[in-house]
């Protein structure tokens, strides 16, 4: 999240109390025998390691080196997906239909779960806290580009605004532009720029020089 938003108006103290939470949830289940003593670091791990952002910066900058690779991620992100030395099973975990949509200097993608919070693990990894928010989800398809404005993606009145509600069906995620300035990037140099708001659509790529 762009530092300085505080649309959401959280309590200083709200993960204390989430960290809590899940620790008592975590030893009653252990106490009853549901889960082990590391089945939770086992599946941090799977997140800090094999699933999360870092595949969909992937995804993206080999998008934008690659005409013919956008073209298909764009037509079936799976089995783009499926191109590349991604651990095996991903698609399971959340990531059955992903589907992929492209920013353009007409059209900005923005995703949104408004019944729960669907998200594309596999090349997302978990969603932020303020995806699930009952206040973001309603609000974003209410009024999006006020809330984009909020998070610092000002677009010009001429740009259509689309909005892409996920559900267990299918988990959209979004190709952002690639920024000005990047033409001599390595592919590896362009998946550093991006971040999970970008692939979200709640923020723009920037290059920090
Ligand atoms: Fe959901």
């Amino acid at each position: 999240m762009p530092s300085g938003y505080d649309g959401f108006k959280y309590g200083a103290d709200r993960e204390i109390y989430s960290a809590a939470k899940v620790k008592a949830l975590e030893s009653l289940l252990i106490e009853k025998g549901i889960i082990t003593g590391n089945t939770v670091d086992t599946i941090l791990s799977y997140f800090e390691t094999e699933m999360g952002p870092f595949n969909g910066a992937k995804l993206v900058a080999k998008a934008w080196v690659d005409p013919a690779f956008k073209a298909r991620l764009l037509a079936d992100c799976n089995a783009a997906c499926a191109e590349m030395d991604f651990p095996p099973g991903m698609s399971g975990a959340e990531g059955e239909h992903m589907r992929i949509v492209e920013n353009t200097p007409e059209v900005h993608n923005v995703i949104v779960c408004t019944l729960c919070s669907c998200y594309p693990w596999p090349t997302l990894g978990l969603p932020p806290y303020w995806f699930k928010d009952p206040t973001f989800r309603a609000r974003v398809v209410r009024e999006p580009r006020v809330v984009l404005k909020e998070f610092g993606v000002e677009l010009d009145d001429s740009v259509e605004v689309r909005v892409w509600d996920s559900s267990a069906q299918i988990r959209w995620w979004v190709l952002p532009m690639r920024p000005a300035g990047t033409e001599g990037m390595s592919e590896a140099q362009l998946a550093s720029l991006l971040t999970p708001e970008a692939m979200m659509g709640v923020a723009t790529v920037t290059v920090n020089r």
